[in-house]
């Protein structure tokens, strides 16, 4: 629709990064125009506002950028699902393989409560890996994670697909 066109031509690709054969997604240029920004962190709030989450949590880095407003505009807090070793508090991790070796996240162990209802937030799913850490971070202390929500899903990886048969809903705007 609309929406997803305008977004998708605010969206830069750019070939052979991080590494050869890789076409990077670069969402700075959305971010960077205050007019699109707004656009899109208004139809994140609309959509996240219907789940009436309690908590929204934002996966390192980009999904800090836009959680943290969608959360300030929904009144409710803020938690960070970081990269292992940058979280000074008791932490739960999980670890998850990609392409070539894995990786590690961790939460603080006070960011939910049990019962807490729970939207994550990133920039971009790929294989969903990431995505799904954060959901089985949240869920080992007891919260309720009621969507995945991304700017680009890039669909011929299956990440939202495998996300969806593994209980998450994901919603994003441009495939
Ligand atoms: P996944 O775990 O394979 O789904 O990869 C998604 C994670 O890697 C997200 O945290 C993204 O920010 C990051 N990522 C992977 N590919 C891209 C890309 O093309 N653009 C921006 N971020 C990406």
């Amino acid at each position: 629709d609309s929406i997803s066109n305008y977004l998708r031509s605010h969206i830069r690709t750019v070939p052979d990064w991080p590494a050869p054969g890789v076409q990077f997604r670069d969402i700075t240029p959305l971010l960077q125009d205050p007019t699109v920004f707004r656009v899109l962190i208004d139809a994140f709030v609309a959509r996240a506002r219907t789940h009436k989450p309690d908590v929204v949590a934002g996966l390192d880095a980009r999904g800090f950028i836009l959680g943290s407003v969608v959360a300030y505009q929904l009144g409710v807090g803020f938690v960070p699902i970081r990269k292992k070793g940058k979280l000074p508090f008791t932490t739960v991790e999980e670890t998850y393989e990609l392409e070539y070796g894995s990786a590690t996240v961790e939460l603080h162990t006070d960011a939910v409560k049990p019962g807490q209802r729970v939207v994550l937030v990133d920039d971009l799913i790929a294989t969903g890996g990431t995505m799904m850490a954060g959901k089985k971070l949240l869920e080992k202390l007891g919260g309720v994670v009621v969507e995945g929500c991304a700017i680009v899903d890039l669909p011929e990886l299956g990440g939202s697909k495998k996300l969806r048969e593994g209980g998450l809903d994901v919603f994003n705007f441009v495939d």
